[in-house]
């Protein structure tokens, strides 16, 4: 399947995350349990002004599944999900790449850790992961798209099947290093305390899974 190229912009921002050096790397579980938030959201105000729609709050949560054997974490949502349309713009579009660009000069410069504390979005996901796989299925939506990329090379979009409005973001977890250890990131103790960390005020339920076969 021919690749898709990122646009120059993002493409400057998935390098520098790629080959990030910055020790806060756990962020990238914020960034995406965030987005899957958002989009849980989107259904929700939808559903107080489409009378069509119901709400039930208990059908929409958050799960997180990681699998040891074969180094994936999985964030699934039952938000609003993508069309093949808006993997496309979201996904491969970045606006805040200046000001990331801004605040990195500006860590190095003073020493202090600026990344930490503000959005990196859904490319944070390449500083754990060699392979990031999006699947979704967008509410009124038949059909559901697979995106996935390895990095700044580009990316392919493919139809596939998914049950359920929403969507899964797979992350093949990066081989350990000399320098990198990247196990943590399949540790249920671990990502729970990053969780406890940074999305403690999330409200809607996170589940959570893990399989060491
Ligand atoms: P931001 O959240 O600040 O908009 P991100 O880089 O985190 O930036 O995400 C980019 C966009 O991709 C989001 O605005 C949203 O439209 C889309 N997106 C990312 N994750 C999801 C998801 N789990 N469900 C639906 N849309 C998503
Ligand atoms: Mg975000």
């Amino acid at each position: 399947m021919a690749k898709k190229q990122f646009q120059a912009e993002s493409k400057r921002l998935l390098e520098m995350m790629i080959n990030s050096i910055y020790t806060q790397r756990e962020i990238f579980l914020r960034e995406l349990i965030s987005n899957a938030s958002d989009a849980i959201d989107k259904i929700y105000y939808k559903a107080l002004t489409d009378d069509t729609l119901e709400f039930d709050k208990d059908s929409y949560y958050i799960k997180i599944t990681a699998d040891k054997a074969n180094r994936t974490l999985t964030i699934c949502d039952t938000g609003i999900g993508m069309t093949q349309e808006e993997l496309e713009n979201n996904l491969g579009v970045i606006a805040k790449s200046g000001s990331l660009a801004f605040k990195q000069e500006n860590e190095a410069k003073d020493g202090h850790n600026i990344i930490g504390q503000f959005g990196v979005g859904f490319y944070s996901a390449f500083m754990v992961a060699d392979t990031v796989t999006v699947i979704s299925k967008a509410l009124g939506s038949e059909e559901a798209y697979k995106w996935e990329s390895q990095g700044a090379d580009g990316y392919t979009i493919e139809p596939c099947k998914k049950d359920m409005v929403g969507t899964e973001i797979i992350l093949k977890i990066k081989s350990n290093t000399e320098d990198d250890n990247y196990d943590e990131f399949l540790e249920e103790y671990r990502l729970r305390s990053i969780i406890k960390k940074y999305s403690d005020f999330i409200r809607y339920p996170i589940k959570m899974d893990v399989t060491s076969q």
